[in-house]
């Protein structure tokens, strides 16, 4: 299957093109604005979307990586008796059988295991995870039970055996996040819309007291123009309210943001098909340990942050998951295990009575500002394609825009997903010689498009990056060619994932990566030499005394 979607250049010149205003313009280009897009694409609505930086360059590569409910939601709307967390919660399990459907190649079903260590407590969790099944209703993946400690250390060899009584073991479904979110953005694109990454508003336009479109610039080329809109919807997670103020100087903040860290460590510390979850830390969060793309996530969330480009993870937050890890773990742990670590700021819509980000709500909101910005924020990853209706059908209010059809979004198969099967592994590598992992691997990451990868590697860009990892030098290529990616950083952190995964691997690769798009992109050195700084950055500087 061939890429049938604009490149960048073409999507720019559509999106300076003077031939009328778009009916939507979509600032941000996270989870909750290319979801938007695809949805306003699908209703036959002409659509733009611009990011200021990289598409999922925010808090949507930045995840725990689960399609959820969110059993600590679900804990919390027992507790208050609270109806609307239900809601939530049961809308959120909806849509993770949505999500699983549609992307098939990205995501996959996952069993956690909850150890526990109290008798009394399994009867507490056990209930709690049949009500979880009970409100995922049809959609649920797999009934949750109690496993003894035998099958508990059958399934998670490396938790403390002392004490263990057993477990519960529930499903959820997994994801790659950042390519999640480029799939969702190319899908959209080969449904019309004009999407534009590395595009920042600096402004919004105003005609008679209401919002108009925007005044945006290409940070690749300093190229400043304006895109014409009749509804503009601000989709900008942590940066929501910096927007709103390009509307009103003196709206009140709507988003505070709540930052969760990860760490990674290899293989070894999980196995590859079960997660772990650690459901009290000694400061009342949940942890969760997850097998995910050959590594072992370890992270958490909530805790109030500033709200900044690239947050930093702080050595005390390493020390504080590596301490729960090791007090769950017969395996020793220690900071040199940890390969990479990065931090992520959740956008939640904000209760300025509320002292601890905790307490706030995961719902979204949908909000439309004095001069008819629509903002949509807060929500979880999961939820990105109802919250993109709620917001479409707000910006064909707000527009007054004439749909020519209804959204398509819960049936539509994302980009890789149509005709993929788990199995086409095998065949990919016995048509293009490929190693098992990397076949494996492609197959997975590209879907469909895996032939087309396989192709660039088969006539000559089949070297790996990295040794022991299944990247290849014809992803670059690909990355660069149809999938918008624009420096190393893109390729290394989103289109491939070994930046989130492994430091040292991607400070190896970097040099290798930078070349091949230098050639791709017809890059001078002074460019290339922005581009290399650049990603040299995110190294290591993750982690901050
Ligand atoms: C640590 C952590 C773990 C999480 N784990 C999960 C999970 O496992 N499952 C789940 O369902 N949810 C999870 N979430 C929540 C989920 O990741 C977020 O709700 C979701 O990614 C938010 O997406 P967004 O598009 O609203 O924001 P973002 O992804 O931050 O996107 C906003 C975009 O707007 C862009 N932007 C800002 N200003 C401008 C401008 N002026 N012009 C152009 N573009 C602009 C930014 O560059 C950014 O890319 C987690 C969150 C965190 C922090």
């Amino acid at each position: 299957m061939r890429p049938a979607w604009p490149d960048r250049e073409e999507q720019l010149a559509r999106l300076r093109a003077d031939d009328g205003a778009f009916d939507l313009l979509v600032i941000g280009g996270g989870a909750t604005g290319t979801g938007v897009a695809l949805d306003a694409a699908t209703r036959g609505l002409r659509v733009a979307l611009v990011e200021r930086g990289d598409f999922s360059g925010g808090t949507s590569s930045r995840s725990t990586k689960l399609i959820h409910g969110g059993v600590r939601y679900l804990e919390k709307a027992v507790k208050h008796f609270d109806r609307s967390q239900f809601n939530l919660v049961r809308d959120a399990l909806h849509e993770r059988a949505v999500l699983l459907r549609i992307a098939p190649h990205l995501s996959n079903p996952l069993p956690i295991v909850t150890p526990l260590y109290n008798w009394l407590e399994v009867p507490y969790y056990l209930t709690g995870l049949k009500l979880y099944d009970w409100l995922a209703g049809r959609s649920n993946l797999q009934p949750s039970r109690f496993v003894d400690a035998k099958e508990a250390l059958q399934r998670f060899p490396m938790l403390k055996h002392q004490g263990l009584r057993g477990g519960v073991l529930y499903y959820d479904g997994q994801f790659d996040d950042a390519r999640m979110n480029l799939a969702i953005g190319l899908t959209a694109a080969r449904e019309g819309a004009v999407i534009a990454n590395h595009v920042a508003v600096e402004s919004l336009m105003q005609q008679g007291g209401r919002v108009s479109g925007a005044e945006v610039v290409d940070r690749l080329t300093g190229e400043r123009f304006e895109v014409p809109a009749r509804a503009v919807v601000n989709a900008t997670g942590p940066f929501t309210d910096a927007v709103r103020r390009m509307e009103d100087a003196d709206a009140r903040p709507m988003v505070t943001a709540s930052s969760g860290i990860h760490i990674v460590l290899d293989q070894r510390f999980s196995p590859p098909a079960t997660g772990l979850l650690i459901p009290q830390t000694e400061d009342g969060r949940v942890l969760f340990l997850l097998p995910w793309l050959g590594h072992t996530l370890v992270g958490t969330t909530d805790d109030e942050a500033a709200i900044e480009e690239e947050p930093r993870v702080h050595e005390e937050e390493i020390a504080y998951v590596l301490r729960h890890v090791d007090r769950y773990f017969d395996v020793p742990v220690t900071r040199s295990d940890v390969k990479a670590a990065w931090s992520g700021l959740r956008p939640l819509v904000s209760d300025p009575e509320a002292a601890d980000t905790a307490g706030l709500s995961r719902d979204h909101i949908v909000n439309v500002g004095p001069a008819g910005l629509i903002t949509v924020a807060g929500g979880k990853w999961t939820t990105y394609r109802r919250m993109a209706v709620d917001a479409v059908n707000e910006a064909v209010r707000v527009g007054s825009l004439s749909p020519s059809q209804p959204s398509r979004t819960a049936t539509l198969t994302l980009i890789g997903g149509e005709g993929f099967s788990a199995q086409g592994a095998g065949a990919l590598q016995e048509r293009f010689s490929l190693d098992a992992d990397v076949a494996s691997y492609l197959n997975r990451a590209y879907g469909s498009f895996a032939p087309e990868v396989a192709r660039l590697a088969h006539d000559g860009h089949g070297d790996r990056l990295v040794d022991g990892h299944p990247y290849l030098e014809a992803e670059v290529v690909y990355a660069a060619r149809h999938e918008y990616a624009r420096s190393t950083s893109d390729v290394l952190w989103r289109r491939l994932r070994l930046g989130v995964l492994d430091e040292t691997a991607v400070a190896a690769a970097l040099e290798h990566v930078s070349e091949v798009l230098a050639g791709e992109l017809g890059w001078d050195g002074e460019r290339r030499a922005s581009d290399l700084s650049g990603a040299r950055a995110l190294i290591g500087a993750a982690a901050v005394p």
